[in-house]
């Protein structure tokens, strides 16, 4: 059902729906920018309409709700262990297409991968509801239409901010409940068909090829300009790695909790191994680990889509200005010249 409802028709709505749900939204935070005088758009509680930032990308992705950068897994004592709680309330947030096509990706790698399932995730995830958020324009970092991410369907709710309005498609019967006093409306949402850039993704034809484009010199370069700060990882839509610290309560190191942290695999020592071992020493191979792993090994994994969304983050957040989609063509352009010398 199509309902059209002022953001104060919203708000008492949203009253309702926080009795049962938690609501979480991209959200400004004030003076909280890169720079002294920025904010920064991220996501967190809300609960009201205004709170909810519609006409900026976030500077950080959904994925933060689902998976935060930090959380405790579980406490120990040096004879028992007891798992975090975690709340059971369920969960509506507000997504653009790019975060809930990250979602899904994320699903693969969460849940049942190589037959195991992050319990963390899987909790969080099963709570969860979508409001999509329609996204007809996008900004000048995004492809996610080259990256097949600029849909989702499969949401419970969508809305359209306009003019001091919400325009909502509800597919979900229980949250259809909620509106039954609003004003019936005609609408669907709109996706948009084309960004500002538009992106060839290169395919990588046989191992030879691929052995091939990892020893090619275009690395070198993010040699001298990635200062492997890690930025572009936190701020994918996509990444899922992350580290394990202890945190030891006692001197005696036998009761504590274990605390899980995103992680980079653009920063040294990612790969460090027991026994001094490691790989991926300089910036130009950590570079050529990500973008492989979001435009190649991904897919050839799970046989479907590449893991980037074209959600353009790493590209705004990155310091040094180092672009995902340049980086994307250099490759191109490096996977042509490898096919042309092996057909001389
Ligand atoms: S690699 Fe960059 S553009 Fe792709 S999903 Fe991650 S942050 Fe978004
Ligand atoms: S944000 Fe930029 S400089 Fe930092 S690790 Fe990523 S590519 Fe390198």
């Amino acid at each position: 059902m199509g309902y059209k409802v002022s953001f104060e028709q919203a708000n008492k709505i949203f009253d309702k729906l926080w009795d049962k749900y938690d609501i979480y939204a991209p959200k400004r935070f004030e003076g909280r920018g890169r720079y002294s005088d920025t904010d920064i758009v991220r996501y967190d509680k809300v609960n009201t309409v205004e709170e909810i930032v519609f006409d900026e990308k976030s500077d950080y992705p959904a994925k933060e709700v689902l998976a935060p950068i930090s959380q405790t897994l579980f406490y120990f004592t040096e004879d028992e262990y007891r798992e975090s709680k975690c709340s059971t309330r369920p969960i509506l947030i507000f997504m653009r297409p790019c975060d809930i096509n990250a979602m899904h990706h994320q699903e693969k790698i969460y849940l049942g991968n190589g037959g195991y399932t992050d319990l963390y995730y899987e909790r969080m995830n099963e709570r969860v509801k979508i409001v999509m958020m329609e996204c007809t324009e996008g900004w000048d970092t995004c492809f996610c239409v080259s990256m097949g991410a600029n849909k989702a369907e499969d949401y419970a709710v969508a809305v359209r901010c306009e003019n001091g309005n919400l325009l909502v498609d509800i597919k979900d019967s229980e949250l259809d409940a909620y509106f039954a006093e609003a004003p019936a409306a005609d609408f669907k949402p709109d996706y948009i068909e084309k960004n500002e850039i538009e992106l060839q993704i290169p395919e990588i034809p046989n191992r030879e090829v691929l052995a091939k484009l990892k020893a090619h010199p275009m690395w070198e370069e993010y040699n001298k300009r990635c200062i492997s700060c890690g930025s572009c990882t936190v701020a994918c839509s996509t990444c899922t790695c992350f580290t394990t610290t202890d945190i030891i309560y006692h001197e005696n190191g036998e009761a504590g909790e274990r605390k899980r942290t995103t992680a980079s695999c653009q920063i040294k020592g990612f790969a460090d191994m027991a026994g001094g071992h490691t790989f991926r020493t300089t910036a130009a191979e950590r570079m050529r680990y990500k973008v492989l792993h979001k435009f190649h090994d991904y897919k050839a994994r799970f046989k479907d889509y590449h893991m980037c969304v074209g959600c353009g983050r790493c590209t705004s957040r990155c310091p040094e200005f180092i672009s995902i989609t340049a980086t994307v063509n250099k490759m191109s352009k490096a996977i042509d010249e490898i096919m042309a010398s092996e057909n001389n």
